[in-house]
């Protein structure tokens, strides 16, 4: 892979943001290390916070006579002032095949705002497919595409590869098969890190004569990956219009947008969540994202994502 920037590269990765969680940055920062702390879920606090964080702490040293709520908010201010990196767990929308394309295509021309269900899962698919990438040490973007395998005629077989982790389809599978249309529909939402991956493509070769090939098949080798040299016409045209928007300040989003029609119930796009517990339930049976189970000091960095 291309060298990964200083600014994603840490001395120290915590793993859960509870009391002890807090602890570790707070004395790996004061050792003036660099730290990340993953917590699954969107609040620090760990077991105080979910379950009691009114009753009052008998036995933690160096607190007395604090209910939980103060004790986390103290833990919280001592690490924060080394400047860790706190990435909060995120809720997805599940799509059926955990495809690229099932969350992105859709934003080739309709608009998502901030804060949104919509935009959180867009933004949350995007870096769980990074992720899931980088655990592999391999470029990112999956999606239905064709593979390697071929028919008896030389066709390549084509099949709807998605991450398991947000798919709701049982037999999901990843290949892993990258596909460059995928990171193409990314540009919508990580500029820079879509960039950055496809720069990383074409400097491995993936580019032929029609642009960018279908896809580079990892499920036969993790290291030296089988190209599928073909073009398909509809990933092709989602790039052309993924770039438009790019660099026409998302030309085809506005397009859509200018139709009566659409002005006419584009405000379904605006629904943000009344409250946290309304959003809560209403996300309770769909899926957390877990983050890769390796993680490592290379994993990439994301910033705090704000709690609901
Ligand atoms: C009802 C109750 C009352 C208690 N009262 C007291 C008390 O008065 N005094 C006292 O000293 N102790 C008390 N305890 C015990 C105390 O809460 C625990 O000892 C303390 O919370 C342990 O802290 P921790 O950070 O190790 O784990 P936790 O508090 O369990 O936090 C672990 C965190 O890691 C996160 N996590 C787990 N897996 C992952 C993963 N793969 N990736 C990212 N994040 C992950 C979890 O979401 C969680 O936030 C009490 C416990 C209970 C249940």
């Amino acid at each position: 892979m291309s060298e990964v920037p200083e600014d994603e590269l840490f001395d120290v990765i915590v793993i859960g943001g509870g009391p002890i969680g807090l602890f570790a940055v707070y004395y790996a920062g004061f050792r003036d290390l660099k730290v990340k702390l993953l917590e699954a879920t969107e609040t620090l606090g760990g077991q105080v916070s979910l379950l009691y964080p009114d009753k009052f702490i008998y036995d933690m040293p160096g607190f007395m006579s604090v209910n939980g709520k103060e004790m986390i908010s103290n833990l919280v201010a001592q690490a924060s002032q080394f400047n860790p990196t706190i990435c909060l767990g995120e809720r997805v929308l599940l799509s059926w095949s955990g495809t690229m394309f099932e969350y992105l295509m859709p934003a080739l021309w309709m608009r998502s705002y901030p804060g949104t269900l919509i935009a959180r899962t867009q933004d949350a698919v995007v870096y769980v497919q990074r992720a899931f990438g980088r655990s592999l040490g391999i470029p990112w973007g999956i999606s239905e595409s064709a593979s390697s395998k071929k028919n008896d005629r030389g066709d390549y077989h084509y099949f709807a590869y998605g991450l398991p982790s947000v798919s709701l389809w049982p037999e999901a599978a990843a290949g892993p098969v990258i596909s460059p249309y995928s990171t193409f529909l990314a540009l919508a939402v990580d500029p820079p890190q879509a960039l950055r991956n496809l720069r990383y493509m074409d400097s491995e070769g993936w580019v032929g004569p029609y642009g960018f090939y279908e896809a580079a098949d990892y499920s036969v080798s993790s290291r030296k990956p089988v190209m599928v040299r073909e073009w398909m016409a509809h990933h092709l045209g989602m790039s052309l219009l993924a770039i438009a928007n790019s660099l026409r300040n998302n030309v085809v989003q506005q397009w859509f947008h200018a139709h009566p029609m659409i002005q006419a119930t584009e405000m379904l796009l605006q629904e943000i969540p009344v409250n946290n517990a309304v959003l809560n339930a209403r996300l309770k049976n769909l899926a957390p994202i877990h983050f890769p189970a390796k993680v490592n000091l290379l994993e990439v960095s994301r910033g705090a994502t704000a709690a609901l």
